[in-house]
């Protein structure tokens, strides 16, 4: 991995980016939906003419030495990676860039971090890759409760401090990101196995705390099922709850932490379950007349226990969109794998459900396929498409997406309806036609998870308007139809509105006790989550 900066506007880091090739082959398609040859693009401001305030606060001596105000340091920490942060940074919004970003080296620096928060009254944001997509990494202070926001910034804590070979399991702390935890990992032939599409740039505890999904379809994908035990410092301090393969012992600890999006404590480190690396691999593209098709396959691989490695299928929008099909078929990217055994009988299967609701196996019992052909290039467009949002935005482009659960039996209408909000709100907002398509996901027994993307021609001046309308348009929708306002990218501030209705308000009243008791002045990311 390049140890240059990570970027303060953009992903990944500083002189990365699409090439020119890649970039033509983005706007290309852009230019022919919306018909047109050029963009209304605004330049982004380099980083030394952005206007910061004065810090409001100091630390003290004792916290010196891992803490900065420094004016990259606090810019790169002002907002995570959602399309609104992308716009408000555009325009030079970096209202919310915090005082000061503390790199803490250890537990005993996150307490002492804790301590002086508490004392200034300030805010407290956790920090891993800061690639959150939904306002979960943004510094909030109103002057009144919080005269100031400090980040903190766990990156010094990415180490896998042990492993057991004997129960396949590993003690990783917090900060560590996703390359630095497999290379340390790989010398025991062993793999944490989760790849988000924010891998690169992205922590085990931003993962932990945000109940982050990986990119295999089926089975282990969720970090959920990763964690054997954690490690939580908070406000009251450390909560370590025992390794256990699994207990009956009432509700479970790890579960109040995995998913609390930094509003309980700051995870420091986890043991987490391991698998053998992959050694036999099957992958093949299907082709299906129709988006509907692929999906009664889905659900017929998915109810035969098949467990695919990946399993998505693209509508045909969204296959001709990321160059793997020439927009009249949707297609099915199908892989299996295994670190102990050849996965070719589970793979002919699969391609016999894939037979029975009309798809046509395109290749098939390749070792290598996944990296070939269809899903050669939609493996591809999925690495580079990050970097996309960085020069759209300029463009005055509204790309983002959104992500959901259904169960099967509602999948069908429930789709139909998201899209065709989404398509309206998007007309109404900008007065031009945009584009709504949907992939899978993930893929249960019991219904899939779609993740939906829209692409429409916004107008500078009124980007976070537009987007705002549409969102609201989708999330409403998916709330309306019975899902959930996301199925792995969490809740954060963007999502609040609708978690607040799908959630239980009995449910809500609990979590805020716990809230209270460990974070009883309401330090740690206020407004993401749940309100103190
Ligand atoms: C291009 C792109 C692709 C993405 N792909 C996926 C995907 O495939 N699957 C998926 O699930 N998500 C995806 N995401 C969303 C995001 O990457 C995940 O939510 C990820 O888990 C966040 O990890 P992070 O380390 O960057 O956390 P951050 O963004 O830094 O933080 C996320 C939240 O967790 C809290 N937090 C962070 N670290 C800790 C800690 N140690 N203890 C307590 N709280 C903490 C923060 O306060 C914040 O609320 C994607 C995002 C982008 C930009």
């Amino acid at each position: 991995m390049s140890s240059a900066r990570l970027k303060h506007y953009g992903w990944g880091r500083e002189g990365e980016g699409m090439t020119t090739d890649e970039r033509q082959f983005v706007l290309g398609r852009y230019r022919a939906r919306f018909a047109t040859d050029t963009f209304d693009t605004m330049a982004v401001p380099r980083l030394e003419d952005l206007a910061l305030r004065t810090p409001r606060v100091t630390p003290p001596a004792s916290l010196a030495a891992f803490c900065t105000s420094e004016r990259y340091d606090r810019l790169a920490h002002a907002h995570g990676k959602s399309y609104p942060d992308y716009v408000r940074a555009m325009l030079g919004d970096y209202d919310c860039a915090p005082d000061v970003v503390a790199y803490p080296r250890n537990e005993a620096e996150i307490s002492a971090v804790m301590d002086w928060a508490g004392g200034v009254s300030a805010s407290l944001t956790p920090f891993g890759g800061g690639s959150s997509v939904c306002g979960g990494v943004e510094p909030r202070v109103d002057g009144i409760r919080y005269k100031a926001a400090i980040t903190l910034d766990l990156r010094n804590l990415s180490k896998v401090v042990e492993v057991d070979l004997t129960s396949r399991a590993a003690l990783i702390e917090g900060g560590t990101y996703g390359p630095a935890l497999e290379n340390q990992l790989k010398p025991h032939g062993l793999s944490l196995r989760h790849f988000p599409q924010s891998f690169e740039y992205s922590t085990l505890g931003g993962w932990i705390a945000t109940r982050s999904g990986g990119h295999f379809a089926s089975l282990y994908t969720h970090i959920d099922d990763f964690v054997e035990s954690l490690r939580v410092v908070t406000p009251r301090g450390v909560v370590e709850t025992r390794r256990l393969p699994g207990s009956g012992a009432g509700p479970s600890p790890d579960r109040l932490f995995i998913g609390s999006e930094g509003t309980l404590g700051v995870i420091s480190r986890a043991w987490m379950r391991l698998q053998p690396r992959p050694k036999f691999r099957s992958g093949a593209s299907v082709r299906f007349p129709s988006f509907f098709d692929a999906a009664r396959a889905v659900r017929a691989v998915a109810q035969a226990g098949l467990y695919p490695s990946n399993c998505r299928i693209l509508d045909p929008q969204e296959a001709f969109n990321t160059g793997v099909a020439d927009g009249s078929v949707a297609i099915m990217v199908l892989g299996f794998e295994s670190g102990d055994h050849a996965p070719d009988a589970r793979m002919a299967r699969a391609l016999e459900c894939c037979a029975d609701h009309r798809g046509t196996p395109e290749q098939a019992d390749a070792s290598d396929a996944h990296r070939e052909g269809a899903a050669g290039i939609w493996r591809n467009a999925f690495i580079r498409m990050p970097y996309a949002r960085e020069f759209l935005t300029p463009a005055g482009l509204i790309n983002d997406t959104f992500e959901t659960a259904i169960t099967w039996d509602r999948f069908e209408s429930f789709h139909d309806s998201v899209k065709a909000a989404t398509e309206r709100a998007i007309l109404e907002a900008t007065g031009v036609s945009g584009e709504v398509t949907c992939r899978f996901t993930h893929i249960y027994p019991d219904g899939p998870a779609p993740y939906f993307s829209f692409h429409a021609l916004g107008r500078h001046g009124a980007l976070l308007e537009q987007w705002q309308a549409i969102k609201n348009a989708a999330g409403d929708a998916l709330i309306a139809a019975g899902g959930t306002i996301t199925h792995h990218h969490a809740v954060g501030r963007d999502h609040r509105p609708w978690y607040d209705r799908q959630r239980p308000a009995l449910f809500a009243a609990a979590l805020r006790a716990a809230k209270r008791e460990l974070d009883p002045q309401g330090m740690l990311n206020p407004g993401v989550l749940i309100d103190p």
